[in-house]
């Protein structure tokens, strides 16, 4: 994520310019004050178009609390190994999506410094090797003390420990994002699961093909969705069989493998650990395993 960026503000300020220049043409003939009415716009499209930049430069020059360094370091193997420009840029993605993103418990579930830093974590993560990607959408994060069902209840019987919906709220079930970084290397993690979603839901339904994928390679990465959930289902998966249920189930979990094994899933899944690694452009091996990070 970027503080500014250069090619939309530029487009927003030629569109800006243009109002400008047409109430000033039009003020100039048939107003009292004339072409000076160019200003009104130029000053209000000024204001909002640094409204964004203003609020991320303040919150970039905040101090990252240092305890949120050593969580990091400790829980999240890619941030651990990043060299110190880059944790500087992983840690001002988090506090990017922290104060943009709203959270929200329900049911008495309280949210810690911690359970917010564990999401934020997962967004900085998926969007680290792609700079100028935002986090696609505003949406209120929701947390429930446990896992719940589809219609939204805790019950012994209720299995969901994560969920999106295409426009409305994340969902999380709060111990299950707090088990999510427990482990950075068992293949499960709700956080980056639920955020995989999102970036397959922009547009259709989770079709487990992802909206910012370059469309030149959709036809391949359909092709290499189908195989995997064929060896899922076949039980000679890496992944666990849930991502053989969907195309879209089948995305998730993978991302969750990239993060969290990638060395396995690029030695039992080269085509599609290829393809993650080409669609977030970073290669999450520990450095003497893989290329580079
Ligand atoms: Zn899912």
């Amino acid at each position: 994520m970027r503080i500014w960026r250069p090619v939309i503000t530029g487009f927003q300020a030629i569109i800006v310019l243009v109002l400008a220049v047409g109430a000033s043409v039009i003020g100039a003939a048939t107003l009292p004050g004339g072409a000076w009415w160019g200003l009104l716009p130029a000053v209000v499209g000024i204001a909002l178009l640094a409204r964004k930049p203003l609020r991320r430069w303040r919150v970039a020059r905040r101090t990252f609390p240092q305890e949120r360094c050593d969580w990091l370091a400790d829980r999240v193997p890619f941030y651990a190994q990043l060299g110190e420009s880059e944790r500087r840029r992983f840690e001002r993605d988090v506090q990017f999506f922290l104060s943009e993103q709203r959270f929200e418990g329900v049911k008495g579930a309280s949210l810690t410094d911690e359970l917010r830093l564990s999401v934020a974590a997962g967004a900085a993560l998926l969007l680290h090797g792609r700079p100028d990607w935002e986090w696609p959408t505003r949406r209120t994060i929701l947390v429930y003390p446990d896992r719940f069902d589809d219609t939204y209840h805790e019950s012994a019987f209720a299995s969901l420990d994560g969920m999106i919906h295409a426009q409305g709220p994340i969902i999380f079930s709060k111990k299950a994002i707090e088990k999510s970084w427990s482990d950075a290397h068992d293949g499960d993690n709700v956080v980056l699961h639920e955020m995989a979603h999102v970036f397959d839901t922009l547009r259709e339904g989770a079709s487990g093909t992802p909206s910012f994928l370059n469309p030149r390679s959709a036809e391949s990465w359909r092709g290499i969705v189908q195989e995997e959930m064929e060896k899922a289902s076949r039980g000679s998966s890496l992944l666990r069989p849930y991502a053989a249920s969907s195309p879209g189930e089948l995305f998730a979990v993978a991302v969750e493998n990239f993060f969290e094994k990638p060395g396995a899933l690029a030695d039992r899944h080269s085509e599609l650990y290829e393809a993650l690694s080409a669609f977030f452009n970073l290669d999450p091996r520990p450095v003497e395993e893989g290329m580079d990070v």
